[in-house]
């Protein structure tokens, strides 16, 4: 009875600190897609982790504005990378704003998101692209296309420490976990696939961050093995130091001289951070310094769209209000854009280089849901809160001018008639749309129509084409 008892108790003492979750149905199936797909691309995985470690930066960042108190867990904003070589793991370790053991739980598993439904009815095919997978919603998972393990270790500051990991075999383990290091932030461990090695070398790192990520706001660091010579004393003892981050893991002696036969060196390979990413912000640079290039690579990062866009305005406004931004047209309308639960959230409003929010609802109307972009300036206070946005008079001359950057934006785009149609296909409900509400715009969007004539011979032509076309006497246009 006493051994039952001691048993009994000793289960139930585990169970309180590990406990076990199932994946929610639809996250299972796309875990099976990501793990059992011949996929050869699988870099995709780096850029949406550091995505969410940006994120989670800029969360933290901004709830300080109002709180400088939620830093004093940890000061730096930053993403470090590193390697466990011998243990075959990428290890990925952002401040940001962490999670609760609650929202480990929702967050990487429980919760059903919409896009992941979508996401896997799209990839019917044995060559379709899983680096479409970040504009579902669902990028976290694609850490299993390298990994058969992955780690997630988070510390929000209004909970202790937890470790999420699993092996996606159905479910998911959440236990307290103990590390100094991590005062606020998460850490993720990624336990690499036994052909993954490319993963574990810095050039690869170097290069993907290169591609995808230089224009994240917050710094980038790389754990990078270096070597250097110093002198050994007298007595050639195989020293090996640790000291603070570096790590003394070889010896190679070396003879300097026949003269000074005293002096002696050795190679000491050491570890130190390299920093990755350029962090000057692209949109205040001026459009003739940045290249067709970097307007892509800034495109993919905050678009999450795995193609180029379509066509780009990057722009300054000068005034009583002065602000600078980037306004993007994708090539292809995102899945969700009807989708009338889903608010704006497309273009990022910065203050003084500073994310503030990417809730655009009071920025773009409706129809326009579907343009990308950043927009800057230095006439709103840092502190500014989401409600007070709504209010703000300055937020309408923004919106007031980025509709008219669009517009401009598409009046460009019409010009090139092949351009055209496709951005037609993609938009031309958003464009009814625009007409239906935007009583000031109705005319210029009007001339954005396009119409398919009994005389037109299978092409799409404007109203005003149709009217120059007109027989002399047409009393009327008849149309279905
Ligand atoms: P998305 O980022 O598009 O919401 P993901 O599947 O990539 O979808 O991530 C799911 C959620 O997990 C995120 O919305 C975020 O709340 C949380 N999350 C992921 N990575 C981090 C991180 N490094 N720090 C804090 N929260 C994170």
């Amino acid at each position: 009875v006493n051994l039952y008892y001691y048993i009994h108790t000793m289960t139930t003492e585990i169970n309180k600190s590990n406990e076990t979750y199932a994946f929610s149905a639809d996250i299972n199936q796309l875990l099976s897609l990501i793990i059992n797909t011949f996929y050869s691309n699988k870099d995709v995985f780096l850029r949406e982790l550091i995505s969410n470690s940006s994120d989670a930066l800029d969360k933290i960042r901004y709830k300080s504005l109002t709180d400088p108190s939620q830093l004093n867990t940890e000061k730096n904003l930053q993403i470090k990378i590193s390697f466990n070589k011998e243990l075959k793991q990428l290890i990925i370790h952002d401040t940001g704003i962490g999670m609760t053991k609650q929202e480990l739980i929702t967050n990487l598993g429980t919760i059903a998101k919409s896009g992941t439904k979508t996401f896997i009815e799209s990839m019917t095919n044995a060559n379709d692209d899983i680096s479409m997978i970040g504009q579902f919603g669902v990028g976290f998972y694609s850490a299993y296309l390298v990994a058969n393990k992955v780690d997630v270790i988070s510390k929000n500051n209004d909970d202790v420490c937890y470790k999420w990991e699993s092996t996606a075999g159905g479910s998911f383990n959440i236990t307290e976990y103990e590390d100094a290091n991590i005062t606020r932030g998460t850490k993720m461990i990624l336990h690499l696939k036994e052909d993954m090695d490319k993963y574990l070398e810095e050039s690869t790192i170097k290069e993907l961050i290169k591609k995808h990520n230089q224009f994240i706001s917050f710094p980038i660091y790389l754990e990078c093995q270096k070597t250097k010579e110093v002198e050994v004393e007298e007595e050639n003892k195989e020293v090996e130091e640790v000291d603070g981050d570096t790590k003394v893991e070889d010896v190679e002696e070396s003879e300097e001289g026949k003269e000074e036969q005293t002096k002696k060196t050795k190679t000491e390979i050491y570890f130190e951070y390299d920093h990755l990413n350029q962090e000057r912000p692209i949109w205040l640079r001026k459009p003739e310094e940045v290249s067709q290039e970097e307007y892509v690579s800034f495109y993919k990062n905050i678009s999450n769209d795995y193609d180029e866009h379509m066509d780009v305005s990057h722009f300054s406004v000068e005034g009583n209000i002065e602000f600078k931004g980037l306004l993007y047209i994708p090539k292809r309308a995102p899945f969700d854009i009807f989708d009338n639960a889903k608010k704006p959230n497309n273009i990022k409003l910065y203050v003084r280089k500073v994310f503030i929010s990417d809730d655009s609802s009071e920025l773009v109307p409706e129809y326009m849901k579907f343009i990308t972009g950043v927009v800057d300036s230095d006439d709103l206070p840092l502190n500014i809160s989401r409600e007070t946005l709504q209010q703000n008079k300055i937020m309408k001359i923004f919106k007031k001018n980025i509709i008219k950057k669009c517009l401009d934006l598409i009046s460009k785009i019409s010009e090139d008639e092949e351009k055209y149609k496709t951005f037609y296909e993609q938009f031309s409900k958003n464009i009814k749309l625009g007409i239906h509400e935007d009583s000031a715009n109705r005319q210029k969007l009007a001339s954005f129509l396009r119409f398919e004539t009994t005389k037109s011979q299978g092409k799409m032509i404007s109203l005003d084409q149709y009217i120059e076309n007109m027989k002399e006497g047409q009393k009327g246009i008849y149309f279905i």
